[in-house]
């Protein structure tokens, strides 16, 4: 099969890249991949989309934006593809379906919240465990929050959480931060702040929501069980870029290397959203990085014609 521009990914960056390149009658095909809607579609309430004054549901947007992507003639596929080459144009994908050639790429396979493998932990995301305080930290107000993580991510987004926080323990497993001086110096000045090092959670526990954790200290041994309704994990994210290894340049951490124009090291293939942002994470920009990637891709073809 030939097709013009494949998308790879279904999160804001691969579907939003599906309305701006069906909108350029590049008629785009986009591979949904293993969970369709990306991180955003894990997460309850979006309240920080804009246009949208009511908040609405994860779930509700990416299917919005599906709907929109498919009025202008994207077509979607419900496949993860396996297998690229990238030596050579037509790039080559293949699917459990079969093997596509495509004139351009975009990309926008983003990035999974890397988790802590503890048990309880997959059974309450999105009651009591998240990996996004921007989007469910209004849920804990007054509520006690463990914040996991010792980076500038696990600091920050704790520091966050405190608008909404009885307290906000951060539960790290050294006794040394990764996190800047900075925001370690405002942590251990904020008051609703406790740091708990040499710790690790071992189990979350509860009831149809989280209600406690059992913690571990790694020094002693010892173990306690410990109330708490929101446990936040910033223990790092893996992008989604395993298949595109030794075929575009990445860095050490695997985040797609493009330049200002979301140009990848191979001409014709774009990136859009946390394939290779590793700061902004949000929907809205992954959104944003998804417009630019269709609208280079359209330049990029148009060179062929
Ligand atoms: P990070 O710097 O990689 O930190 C991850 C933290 O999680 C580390 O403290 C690590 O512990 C801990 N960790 C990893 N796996 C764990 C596990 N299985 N169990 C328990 N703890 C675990 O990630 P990040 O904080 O998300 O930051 C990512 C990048 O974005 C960094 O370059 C950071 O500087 C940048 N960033 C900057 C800002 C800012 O400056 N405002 C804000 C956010 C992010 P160890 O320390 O023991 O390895």
């Amino acid at each position: 099969m030939s097709e013009k521009l494949a998308i790879i990914g279904s999160g804001p960056a691969g579907l939003t890249a599906a309305i701006y390149a069906a909108r350029a009658f590049l008629d785009p095909l986009v591979f949904v991949g293993p969970e369709f809607g990306g991180q955003i579609a894990i997460t309850t309430e979006v309240e920080n989309y804009p246009g949208f004054p009511n908040g609405l549901q994860g779930p509700e947007l990416t299917a919005a934006m599906r709907e929109q992507a498919e009025k202008f003639g994207a077509r979607m596929v419900e496949e993860t593809v396996d297998k690229v080459d990238l030596s050579s144009r037509p790039f080559k994908l293949t699917s459990s379906s079969g093997a596509y050639e495509v004139d351009a790429l975009i990309i926008a396979t983003g990035a999974s919240p890397r988790r802590l493998g503890v048990p309880g932990e997959d059974h309450f995301i999105g009651r009591g465990v998240s990996y996004c305080a921007t989007c469910d930290g209004f849920f804990f107000r007054n509520k006690e929050i463990i914040v996991v993580g010792g980076g500038d991510s696990a600091f920050q987004e704790g520091l966050f959480l405190t608008k909404f926080g009885s307290r906000v323990r951060i539960v790290h497993r050294r006794d040394e931060f990764r996190a800047g001086a900075m925001l370690q110096q405002r942590a251990k000045s904020n008051p609703k702040i406790e740091l708990v090092t040499n710790s690790v959670i071992e189990r979350i526990d509860g009831n149809g929501k989280v209600a406690d954790v059992v913690l571990k200290n790694l020094k002693t041994g010892q173990t306690s069980t410990s109330p708490v309704e929101g446990v936040f994990v910033f223990v790092g994210h893996i992008p989604n870029t395993q298949l595109f290894q030794g075929q575009l340049a990445m860095d050490h951490e695997g985040y797609l290397t493009v330049d200002q124009h979301l140009h990848t090291s191979v001409p014709g293939v774009f990136a859009a959203g946390e394939a290779h942002d590793n700061w902004f994470k949000q929907a809205i920009t992954s959104a944003g990085f998804g417009c630019m990637a269709a609208m280079e891709a359209e330049k990029f073809l148009s060179q062929d014609a």
